[in-house]
C-alpha cells in the first residue's frame, strides 16, 4: 500500500547532525533546517561511526519529528563492491569480490532494521547505489573514457548484482520505497548512453530476485552540479546555421539541462518495461548556480560558442568535472511534486560535505586521493583534458568543509 508520491503531503527528516554543523555556520541558520539524504556509506555507518547516529537513532529521530503526520526519512545505499570505479574519492570499504559481505553485512542488517514494525508509518525512501551503473556503459571497453576497475565490475557483475540484491531485500519492505541512481545528463545524455544505461537499469532490477515492482523511481544528479534548468537556450536552437548541440559545451549532447533529461529518461525507462507511475527525484542541493556570475539573458548570436556560454547558468569549465566545484551554489529548496514527473526536489548530497581531498589524505574509510579534486589538475578523457575546477584545501569526501558551504550560499539560487 504505497502512495504514488511519498513525498506528497509528507515532512521530510532533517539529519539533526548536518543540521547542527549548518547551524553552527555564519548564516547557516538560513538552510539548517532543510532536509539531506542521510548516506550509509559504510557498514559502520549502520550502527553510527564514531558515537555518531546509527540507522535506528535516525529512524527513532524520525518518529519524533513526524509526529501525527506523515514524513519521508531519505537514505542512500552506497556502498558496492569496487564503488566509484572511475573515480578514486570515493572508493569504499569493499574490494571488487566483496558481494558476500555486501549482501550479509550491509543490505540484509539494513533491511532487518527497516523491516522492523516499530517504522511501518515511516515513507522510508532508499536512493539506491550512486554513481555505479552508467560506469559499466560509459567507462568500459573501447571507450576511451574506460578505466581498468570498471571493466572488472563489468566482467564480476558485482554491481548489478548488488544493486538487484538491495532492491529486491528493500523491496520486500511495504513502507521502503527505492529510487534508483540514473546519473545526469552530463553523464548518460548522449545518445550512446542513454538507452543502454536504461537497459542495464532493467537488467540490475532482475537481477538476483528483484522486479521492475521493487522500483518506486529514480534519482538524478545526485552530489552533482548540473543545472536544472537553461533559460537561455535551448537544444533546438541554432545559431550562425549552427545547432547548440555543435557547441564545445553541448558536445552533441540531446539535453542541456537536468529538468528536461529527467523527464525524458523517465519516458525511456517506462518504454523499457518499468512501471508507467514510476517518479523522479532531482538533487538540487548545489546546482543553483547563482551569484554575480549568473547570467541575465542569452549570450550574443556572433557563434553557438558564444550563445551558450554566454547564456549558460552552469559555470563548471566542463560538464564532466564533478568534484567541489568553484562558484556553484545551492539549487531549488527541497519541495514535492515540482514538475510532471518528479516526485521532489530533494537535497540528497548534504551541502557542506566535501566531494573529494585537494590532496591525498591518509584514511580509514578506502577513500582514495582523486585528482579530479585538485584545482591545479588539467584533466583526463572523462573531463574533456579540462581543468577540474575543484576548490582548494578540500577534506575527504564527506568530511565538513566550511569554505564550500560559505560558497554554495553565497552563490545559492533562488537566492537565500
Ligand atoms: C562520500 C560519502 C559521503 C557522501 C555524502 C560521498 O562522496 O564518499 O562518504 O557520505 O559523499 O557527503
Amino acid at each position: 500500500n504505497r502512495v504514488d508520491n511519498p513525498y506528497d503531503g509528507a515532512q521530510v527528516y532533517v539529519n539533526p547532525e548536518w543540521s547542527a554543523k549548518a547551524a553552527a555556520e555564519p548564516g547557516g541558520d538560513r538552510i539548517a533546517n532543510q532536509p539531506t539524504g542521510v548516506w550509509l556509506d559504510r557498514i559502520a555507518a549502520i550502527n553510527g561511526v564514531n558515537g555518531g547516529m546509527g540507522l535506528r537513532d535516525h529512524l527513532d529521530e524520525a518518529l519524533r519529528q513526524k509526529g501525527s503526520g506523515e514524513l519521508v526519512v531519505q537514505l542512500v545505499i552506497y556502498n558496492l563492491p569496487g564503488r566509484d570505479c572511475a573515480a578514486l574519492a570515493s572508493n569504499g570499504e569493499l574490494g571488487p569480490t566483496e558481494i558476500g559481505t555486501y549482501k550479509t553485512d550491509y543490505i540484509d542488517p539494513i533491511k532487518a532494521i527497516l523491516a522492523d514494525p516499530k517504522y511501518a508509518s515511516l515513507r522510508i525512501v532508499t536512493t539506491v547505489e550512486i554513481d555505479s551503473l552508467p560506469n559499466l556503459v560509459t567507462n568500459t571497453g573501447s571507450r576511451p573514457t574506460a578505466t581498468p576497475q570498471c571493466d572488472v565490475m563489468k566482467a564480476n557483475g558485482n554491481y548489478v548484482k548488488g544493486v538487484g540484491y538491495a532492491l529486491n531485500k528493500l523491496g520486500d519492505v511495504p513502507n521502503v520505497y527505492n529510487y534508483v541512481d540514473a546519473a545526469h545528463h552530463g553523464w548518460i545524455g548522449w545518445d550512446d548512453n542513454f538507452g543502454p544505461s536504461a537497459d542495464v537499469f532493467k537488467q540490475a532490477a532482475t537481477a538476483e530476485g528483484a522486479t521492475v515492482s521493487d522500483v518506486h523511481g529514480f534519482i538524478t544528479n545526485t552530489a552533482n552540479y548540473s543545472a536544472l534548468k537553461e533559460e537561455h537556450f535551448s537544444i533546438d536552437d541554432q545559431v550562425e546555421g549552427k545547432s547548440v548541440r555543435e557547441s564545445k559545451w553541448v558536445d552533441w549532447n540531446r539535453y542541456v539541462d537536468e529538468l528536461s533529461f529527467t523527464q525524458a529518461f523517465r519516458q525511456k525507462l517506462v518504454s523499457v518495461g518499468f512501471d508507467a507511475n514510476i517518479g523522479m527525484l532531482i538533487d538540487t542541493s548545489r546546482n543553483g548556480w547563482g551569484g554575480t556570475a549568473r547570467p541575465t539573458g542569452p549570450g550574443a548570436r556572433t557563434s553557438v560558442d558564444a550563445y551558450v556560454n554566454g547564456g549558460r547558468y552552469d559555470r563548471r569549465i566542463h560538464i564532466g568535472n564533478w568534484c567541489n566545484q568553484s562558484g556553484a551554489g545551492l539549487g531549488e529548496r527541497p519541495q514535492a511534486s515540482p514538475e510532471p514527473g518528479i516526485d521532489a526536489y530533494v537535497w540528497m548530497k548534504p551541502p557542506g560535505e566535501s566531494d573529494g581531498s585537494s590532496k591525498a589524505i591518509p584514511n580509514d574509510e578506502g577513500k582514495g586521493f582523486d585528482r579530479m579534486c585538485d584545482p591545479t589538475y588539467t584533466g583526463n578523457p572523462r573531463n574533456g583534458n579540462n581543468m577540474s575546477g575543484a576548490l582548494p584545501d578540500a577534506p575527504i569526501s564527506g568530511h565538513w568543509f566550511s569554505a564550500q558551504f560559505q560558497e554554495l550560499m553565497k552563490n545559492a539560487y533562488p537566492p537565500l
